[in-house]
């Protein structure tokens, strides 16, 4: 089910999954969010880059959208109907917060892939955005596991996400590994020696749950060869680095809790 915003909010969620992009959730936590259909309380994904750019594309995103399978200009129109099949797989209810993308909303900052994939601008309006996002949660859903990125792979509206959980929820949170950055060797231990605190990993059985993930990824053609180079590839890439983060055999997700 659509949320039209955080003001619905009312059901007893047991994870609330924070996606900076349409496809985020799907490729990090897929497996993990697919419930089980006896499952009681549903998982909610939120995410946060929806709205539709106003601004010329500068150079970054005009590589980009060289990239995507496109159907038409009506860019995020295409990747918001993707994501509404995607959501349905997995069977979890969402919301869109119809922030503009980085690329979007600090086109003259976030121009390159060099300043897309770095620290955040001081003033990027998304931080206090994020900010105010997370206060909101532990107001209306007090009860409910907050997942969020880890930062793996460094783009910035990942690392504002990252920073805001880690100044306002701290180990409370889950820090979730980033996909499709974290199946890069050595992407993660470069994520993992940046970061202070004491980190430790937390495999999560998805046995039940990887086929809705891949199928829920699938959903996103429009991405789906830029970030893979085809659907069988990226059934194969995910299966694979299910399998690796599986401590006991079976496939697993990993998620990441900090030490108070
Ligand atoms: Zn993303």
């Amino acid at each position: 089910m659509q949320l039209p915003d955080l003001a619905a909010l009312s059901a007893p969620y047991r994870l609330v999954c924070i996606a900076p992009h349409l496809d985020d959730a799907a490729l990090s936590l897929g497996g993990v969010l697919a419930a089980p259909p006896a499952s009681a309380a549903p998982a909610l994904v939120i995410t946060l880059c929806t709205a539709a750019p106003t601004a010329a594309y500068n150079a970054v995103a005009r590589e980009f959208h060289g990239q995507w399978d496109l159907e038409s200009d009506d860019i995020v129109g295409q990747r918001k109907r993707e994501d509404v099949v995607a959501m349905a797989t997995l069977g979890v209810d969402f919301v869109w917060l119809e922030v503009l993308d980085a690329i979007y909303r600090c086109p003259a900052a976030y121009h390159s892939r060099e300043t897309l994939f770095a620290a955040p601008q001081a003033d990027d309006p998304l931080i206090p955005f994020v900010a105010g996002l997370f206060a909101t949660l532990r107001r209306q859903l007090p009860q409910a596991q907050i997942a969020v990125p880890l930062g793996v792979g460094e783009h910035v509206d990942h690392l504002i996400c990252f920073a805001a959980a880690r100044q306002l929820l701290g180990d409370a949170a889950w820090y979730y590994e980033d996909i499709p950055y974290a199946l890069r060797p050595g992407a993660l231990e470069r994520r993992l020696s940046a970061l202070d605190g004491r980190w430790t990993s937390r495999p999560m059985a998805i046995d039940d749950g990887l086929a809705a993930k891949i199928a829920a990824i699938g959903a996103y053609r429009s991405q789906i060869g830029e970030l893979f180079g085809g659907m069988a590839p990226m059934a194969s890439q995910i299966r694979d680095y299910a399998a690796t983060v599986a401590e006991a055999g079976g496939v697993a997700e990993r998620a990441w809790r900090v030490a108070p």
